[in-house]
């Protein structure tokens, strides 16, 4: 089967333990998935998130970025090297982003009409065109298993006129991306040779609920998209800057109009207490650069809350980052060796320091599937 979703229990709350079977492998759900955004975690060889976090199952999925991929080295090039898993030899689970929030927040220049957004590199300037059925054929090149619909981010604060008339074009092109990837899924780079593996899968395509800070809109945006029968929808256009409240209520309000049967995907978050809250709320999947980010500039997230690594307090503690984490890097790696390491501009730093927060993010979503496993099964919720 090229998708499948099963909700096993459903806690009071609405928090789900799920499980999500795609081409490359199952996906236990609440997932966090780290962004490869270059078909790289940053900092990250594949080896090491292969085995990230205390229980060393590693990353069950991650994400590239569509808008770096098809601009450097280029889709095109990619499918040729037999697609994204292929070429970043990562063989488990991925998903692509459309190219709409890069292009929205990267790009300059750009020049939006009905039929698609025309921009500019932020690499080199060069003049570029995407269209839902260009993210569509950029997306199929790529290969990851689970595609997103091109969507429009409107800016923040915006209107409510503006947010509806956003989130008009976006369902015009979530209809667009439909259409153009049922037509085209079969291109997709795996081999699909008889009796091979993948023989018969396909990608998936996700929707993507806007409307901004306005719950009746976010109410709007689900009920359109719903119609379109898409296997999984995300909640896109959130954590842009807004109180962390309005992103909850938006999750709230957005959530009660998806249906509980498919996976529910938070786009761009968060904190490791946010990604906890939001998985208890019923939220199956979320992406977040935070925990490598956050690593390459010292800044460490621990059971203690947040630690500094730059700070001299450190300079000759003997102790781990996180005398609770099991991670590779806290069982062997004192915090003055780690301080030293960042002092000193050592590429080390940015891999030790992001796989330590990689591993927070992954226990913690470990441990929120234990605790929604042993809830009290409220399955007709
Ligand atoms: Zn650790």
């Amino acid at each position: 089967m090229a998708f499948s979703f099963e909700v096993h229990t459903t806690a009071e709350g609405g928090g789900r333990r799920g499980r999500l079977t795609l081409p490359h492998g199952v996906v236990e759900t609440p997932v966090f998935m780290p962004v490869g955004t270059a078909a790289s975690v940053k900092a990250v060889p594949q080896s090491l998130l292969e085995e990230v976090g205390a229980g060393g199952k590693g990353a069950q999925i991650i994400l590239a970025n569509t808008y770096h991929l098809y601009l450097r080295p280029g889709h095109e090039l990619v499918r040729r090297m037999g697609g994204v898993h292929r070429f970043m030899s990562w063989e488990r689970p991925m998903l692509t982003d459309s190219g709409g929030f890069q292009v929205f927040s990267l790009s300059k220049l750009r020049k939006v009409t009905a039929d698609g957004v025309e921009f500019r590199s932020h690499l080199d300037g060069s003049k570029h065109f995407f269209s839902p059925e260009h993210s569509m054929d950029v997306q199929i090149a790529l290969g990851a298993n689970i595609a997103m619909v091109f969507d429009e981010c409107v800016e923040t604060p915006a209107s409510w006129e503006r947010t509806r008339e956003s989130m008009g074009l976006t369902h015009a092109w979530a209809r667009r991306s439909k259409d153009h990837f049922e037509l085209h899924k079969h291109r997709v780079p795996w081999s699909q040779a008889a009796g091979d593996e993948f023989e018969g899968k396909t990608q998936s395509l996700f929707g993507i609920v806007q409307g901004g800070m306005y719950a009746d809109l976010r109410k709007e945006s689900a009920e359109r998209l719903v119609e379109m029968n898409l296997p999984g929808y995300a909640i896109g256009g959130l954590a842009v800057g807004e109180p962390r409240e309005v992103t909850r209520e938006m999750i709230s309000r957005t959530l009660e109009f998806l249906p509980k049967d498919k996976p529910r995907y938070v786009m761009g978050v968060g904190y490791p207490d946010e990604i906890e809250e939001y998985a208890k709320m019923g939220v199956d999947m979320m992406d977040c650069v935070l925990p490598t980010r956050a690593g390459r500039h010292g800044l460490l997230f621990t059971s203690e809350g947040r630690l500094n690594i730059k700070k001299l307090e450190y300079a000759e503690d003997q102790g781990p980052i996180d005398a609770k984490c099991g991670c590779m890097v806290c069982r062997r790696y004192t915090r003055a060796y780690l301080r030293h390491l960042f002092s000193s501009g050592e590429p080390l730093a940015g891999t030790l320091n992001s796989v330590h927060n990689l591993a927070f993010y992954l226990d913690t979503m470990d441990r929120v599937r234990d605790e929604l496993a042993n809830a009290t099964t409220h399955a007709n919720l």
